[in-house]
């Protein structure tokens, strides 16, 4: 029994001599690889805020783009382009004035029709 206590003993004798001898490990320690995480967590946050942020910019200017589309459609739908004059000129061609909207005719072919 008292063997094994001074074994016990000597043992970890031994153990603390190394542990003292032994010079801390170099590098960072536990709390400079905490901090170091805590930073780079901070700075993935903040890069996916600016993701997102790009993101809706993207998105925002997508919808102005389809808005504007859709209300060149819609005005090309509601006011068709003015085509040009159905008429013909005192020579037999085809008059090249641009017809008024609503009409076939330009102004003078309208007249008389
Ligand atoms: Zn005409």
């Amino acid at each position: 029994m008292r063997l094994a206590c001074l074994l016990v003993f000597l043992v970890c004798a031994a153990a603390q001599q190394q542990k003292l001898a032994e010079p801390p490990p170099p590098g960072p320690d536990k709390m400079a690889l905490r901090q170091q995480i805590s930073d780079l967590k901070i700075k993935s946050f903040e890069i996916q805020q600016q993701v997102e942020l790009l993101e809706k910019q993207i998105k925002d200017i997508e919808e102005a783009d389809a808005n504007k589309l859709a209300a060149s459609q819609a005005i090309s739908k509601t006011a068709p382009a003015r085509a040009r004059c159905g008429g013909h000129t005192k020579d037999g061609k085809r008059c090249t004035r641009m017809a008024d909207s609503g009409s076939r005719f330009c102004w003078q072919h309208k007249v008389g029709r």
